[in-house]
């Protein structure tokens, strides 16, 4: 048989079921599809990346990767027709975009003879087997981590050891440098700095991160200065590597003695699922509240404002450190993405939507279903949030999570000098501690934006608004 394997956020060779079944039933023809491109993102960044080590993993089981772009049902209907192939397999994505590109494929007339399978989809386990006792989705994450810690979670497949192709070079292939992923300005420096994207170096990445930070993860997971998180989720949200094998891995972890205690960092691994889940379940979430009270949530316009949050200039420390941290590396630590996000939320009332694709466009691990619910959960609206009074104070957030100012410093260096006390808040530093650290605030160091005591007042004023509003309610 002769099959077309179409990649998608699968960017790897181990655990995938399509290339895996594909392999066992005869020739195999690889393809990877670009998507159509305004602008370049970070994740861009590590899709190249991605890609460019696939190709190369590839080529030495036998195959090379065919490159398009465009819309991939008319794409792969061409592909299936010029090659004929007999058969297109994929690993199913749960997001809205990937499941209308899936329905196409499976509708389109072009290839009503070719034989299509979709296989699962980088998840735990398929979304529509945990259910509540009334057959309804969960809606809170303890019930749902309850119900997932009683299931077996399915064994990762092995990598195929060789593969053959009919099509050793397809003639609209795309070469990767023509590719538009990367961007046009240096941003890419710092990303490789910080990043080595593949599957190879995912697995390293675990290896370092079992060996030396798993045992103490739950101690260390909330401070940003230490790197005490696996940095894995680049190379989740690419799919470089599997979370089956990951969850399966960090059993192995626990039976060998490295690791007595890993649910804290399971829990995480179900948060991921829960997300998923949740998209799945209710695919409207990326553009609307799951809680329908906040359809009537009064946004401000604060151009002004988005501008200093997004480079990283609001007059808060922890905050503009995470901003900053995320425009040079591509990433923000999980404690201070709470912190960044609640503060353009409630500090500032900007739409939850517009901070989210700021996140698209500067993060490697831009993930739809934990970006999404990830804001939701800051904002309230989702359906296992945060409650809408929690509003973090930014300043008692780095206290307590940056005590002696080491990830402020690193991020922030023009703050560096000031003593400890005045490090989170310069603004009530003396003018003289203020001069001798070099720090002339409104010049060297912005005055912040907001009042911390008044943003809070008028958040929780714009929160009562819309308390008991139902969709379609005024
Ligand atoms: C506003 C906001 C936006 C976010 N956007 C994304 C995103 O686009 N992509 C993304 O992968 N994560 C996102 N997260 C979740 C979380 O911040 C990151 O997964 C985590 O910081 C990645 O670092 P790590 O791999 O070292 O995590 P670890 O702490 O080592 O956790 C291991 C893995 O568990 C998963 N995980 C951990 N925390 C969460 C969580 N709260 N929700 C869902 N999954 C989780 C991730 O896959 C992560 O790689 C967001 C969180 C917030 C508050």
């Amino acid at each position: 048989m002769k099959t077309i394997v179409w990649f998608r956020n699968d960017l790897r060779l181990h655990d995938h079921p399509a290339l895996k079944k594909a392999s066992e039933c005869g020739e195999v023809l690889p393809v990877f599809i670009l998507p159509d491109h305004t602008s370049v993102t970070a994740t861009d960044w590590w899709l190249y990346e991605s890609l460019k080590f696939l190709q190369q993993q590839l080529l030495e089981l036998g195959t090379p990767l065919t490159i398009l772009k465009g819309n991939p049902s008319k794409r792969l209907s061409i592909l299936a027709l010029e090659t004929q192939a007999d058969s297109l397999f994929f690993n199913g994505q749960i997001d809205p975009v990937s499941r209308k590109q899936e329905m196409d494929l499976l509708e389109s007339e072009s290839l009503s003879k070719v034989d299509i399978q979709r296989f699962e989809p980088n998840m735990l386990l398929d979304p529509n087997r945990l259910k509540t006792g009334a057959g309804q989705p969960y809606k809170v994450f303890g019930a749902f981590w309850k119900s997932l810690q009683q299931q077996t979670i399915p064994w990762p497949l092995a990598a195929p050891t060789s593969l053959t192709s009919w099509i050793q070079v397809y003639p609209g292939t795309i070469p990767l440098e023509q590719s538009g992923l990367r961007s046009p300005i240096d941003w890419d420096a710092s990303l490789e700095e910080a990043w080595t994207p593949g599957e190879t170096a995912s697995f390293e990445q675990w290896g370092t991160f079992r060996d030396k930070k798993l045992t103490r993860y739950d101690t260390n997971r909330d401070f940003p200065a230490i790197n005490g998180t696996s940095r894995l989720s680049g190379y989740l949200a690419s799919g470089n590597m599997s979370i089956r094998s990951l969850w399966h891995a960090v059993r192995r972890a626990q039976e060998e003695g490295i690791a007595p205690q890993p649910e804290p960092f399971l829990r995480q691994l179900a948060w991921r699922e829960f997300s998923y889940y949740q998209l799945f379940h209710f695919p409207h979430i990326t553009e609307r509240p799951l809680r329908s009270e906040f359809l009537h949530f009064p946004w401000r316009d604060d151009p002004e404002g988005l501008i200093a949050w997004k480079k990283g200039k609001t007059g808060y420390p922890l905050v503009d450190a995470g901003m900053r941290e995320l425009w040079e590396t591509g990433t923000i630590h999980n404690r201070v993405r709470m912190v960044v996000a609640s503060f353009l939320i409630k500090h500032l009332l900007i739409d939850w939507r517009i901070g989210s694709e700021w996140f698209r466009e500067t993060l490697v691990d831009y993930d739809v279903a934990n970006n999404t619910l990830g804001w939701q959960w800051v904002a309230g609206s989702g359906f296992d949030a945060a409650p809408y009074f929690r509003i973090f104070n930014p300043t008692m957030q780095s206290k307590k999570f940056d005590k002696n100012g080491a990830y402020i410093r690193r991020w922030v260096p023009e703050l560096d000098a000031l003593p400890d006390s005045f490090l989170h808040e310069p603004h009530r530093a003396p003018e003289e501690t203020l001069a001798e650290a070099g720090v002339v605030l409104g010049d060297t160091y912005p005055l912040p934006i907001v009042d911390h005591a008044a943003a809070r007042a008028r958040a929780l004023e714009a929160y009562a608004l819309i308390k008991g509003k139902k969709e379609g309610s005024t």
